[in-house]
């Protein structure tokens, strides 16, 4: 167990490097960011290596979900990092003439990024490029579930970077964090995890008042009319479901298909699970396993909440679930009101796309939702109709992969936003300034108040 005086150590090292102004300048910081860069492609055999030993991921989708990704997001920074940096001008209110202003993008200062174990890798470290790209200090959390990753992950950031600028701290959640956040004053905590752990980060960071990012987690539904490519929708499905053997957090949850076309949907996502996994996945190196043991039975268990319609093995030694297409599933079984987790998709219908809102709304604010439709009127419907963190029309998960759109839930998805300028934000503050001459002082605000200063000053300010 790490003594408190090591957390010392390090957050008292941080504020010491950070008030020395060292992670100011846009040198540094991308001088920074093309380290990790650096830093990731030295240490890519062993993330991949890792993520295999923790999750059995295969190694073409470790580097597109994993490494890759962060690639694209150190690149996307790097390309646009001085543009971000350099005050926004913007207009003054003719009250205000003659004036200046101007929108400073400062650095918050000391942050803290805890990581859910789920993409281990990719997310505890792309919240880092925000923070660098801010010019700030970070300690970074890993998950405990994922011992391998965690391990490496320490290894990369010892070898490329002070502590007194990043650095990780290992060990249980539950124990570490509240050591962390307790007592020390962090200036933005950036958490991706589960719900009920969010609102202890919460809670926690009220302390101080210490301003959060949470990414939560939520049921993401896919929708599907009966105008849409079922072929399409069945392969980007049934790879957006799978991936990661859905433990993904925009994974999509279930599937809301019209009554119409579910026989045809059906038979092509069976189609697509072969094509991709063959007769028997547990043999496919390509498809991963539950994290943990308590992982697996939580997912077992929505096995006999509905009728199989496909998959439905299990081997509880190997922690691996066969992709299972369920039917029947009722809106009150746990497995349509948790969120699944797992490679297990109930398939539900409806009869009128109006009726859709009230069925997501049984479980709201989904992370993600994604809408398969080739009827424009129909795909803003939804897009009006329904609050929701992001998504796609026609796809899954791949709007997580453009760096120019912001990715973050609503309401209990969580808040706040990241990826591309919408990180930089969040790990910098906007400090509005406005700079005036001293050459004239427009006397009307200044009391004593008479007629003729409030007849000015309702002349300049309607
Ligand atoms: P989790 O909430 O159990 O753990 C996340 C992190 O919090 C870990 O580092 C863990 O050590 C720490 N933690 C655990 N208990 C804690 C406590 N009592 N106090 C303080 N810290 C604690 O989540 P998980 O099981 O690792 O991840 C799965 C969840 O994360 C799912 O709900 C999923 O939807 C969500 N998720 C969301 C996103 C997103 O981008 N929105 C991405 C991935 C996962």
């Amino acid at each position: 167990m790490v003594a408190n005086s090591t957390y010392s150590a390090i957050f008292t090292a941080q504020k010491q490097f950070f008030e020395s102004g060292a992670t100011r300048s846009y040198s540094f910081r991308k001088k920074q960011l093309k380290k990790l860069k650096q830093a990731v492609e030295v240490y890519e055999d062993r993330i991949t290596q890792a993520l295999y030993d923790d999750l059995h991921k295969a190694s073409a989708e470790a580097y597109a979900t994993e490494i890759g990704f962060l690639h694209e997001e150190i690149n996307y920074t790097l390309n646009h990092l001085k543009d971000w940096m350099r005050p926004d001008k913007v207009r003054t209110p003719l009250v205000a003439q003659p004036s200046k202003s101007r929108i400073y993008h400062d650095p918050l200062g000391l942050t803290l990024i805890i990581a859910p174990w789920n993409y281990p890798f990719q997310l505890l470290f792309s919240p880092l490029v925000g923070a660098i790209a801010g010019g700030n200090c970070a300690i970074l959390k890993p998950s405990e579930e994922v011992p391998q990753t965690a391990l490496v992950a320490e290894a990369l950031v010892k070898e490329f970077f002070p502590e007194e600028y990043i650095a990780v701290v290992q060990g249980q959640g539950h124990v570490v964090v509240p050591k962390l956040m307790d007592h020390f004053a962090f200036d933005h905590v950036f958490f991706t995890g589960s719900v009920p752990v969010g609102k202890i980060i919460m809670a926690a960071a009220a302390k101080h008042l210490t301003p959060v990012t949470l990414e939560l987690g939520g049921k993401s539904p896919c929708i599907i009319d009966e105008t849409a490519d079922l072929e399409k929708a069945a392969s980007r499905i049934a790879w957006g479901k799978f991936v990661n053997a859905g433990q993904t957090c925009v994974a999509p949850d279930y599937v809301l298909v019209h009554h119409s076309k579910k026989e045809e949907f059906v038979q092509n996502v069976a189609e697509a699970i072969r094509k991709f996994y063959g007769d028997d996945p547990s043999i496919s190196p390509d498809y991963p396993r539950m994290v943990n043991k308590k992982r697996f039975d939580a997912v077992v268990k929505y096995l006999s909440q509905g009728r199989i319609l496909l998959g439905g093995q299990a081997k509880e030694e190997e922690k691996y679930i066969a992709p299972t297409l369920l039917d029947e599933v009722s809106p009150d079984d746990p497995i349509m009101q948790e969120e699944i987790f797992g490679p297990v998709l109930p398939i539900l219908t409806f009869d009128k796309l109006q009726e859709v809102p009230a069925i997501v709304g049984k479980n709201p604010y989904p992370l993600a939702l994604y809408f398969f439709s080739d009827d424009n009127r129909n795909q803003d419907y939804i897009l009006n109709t329904i609050r929701f963190g992001g998504g796609c029309i026609n796809d899954v998960l791949m709007h997580l992969g453009n760096p120019a759109i912001p990715f973050g839930g609503i309401g209990t998805s969580g808040f706040g936003a990241y990826h591309g300028k919408y990180s930089f934000d969040t790990f910098t503050h906007a400090k509005g300034i406005l700079k005036t001459t001293t050459l004239l002082d427009i006397p009307f605000r200044y009391p004593p108040y008479t007629e003729k200063k409030e007849k000015y000053m309702k002349m300049f300010m309607k």
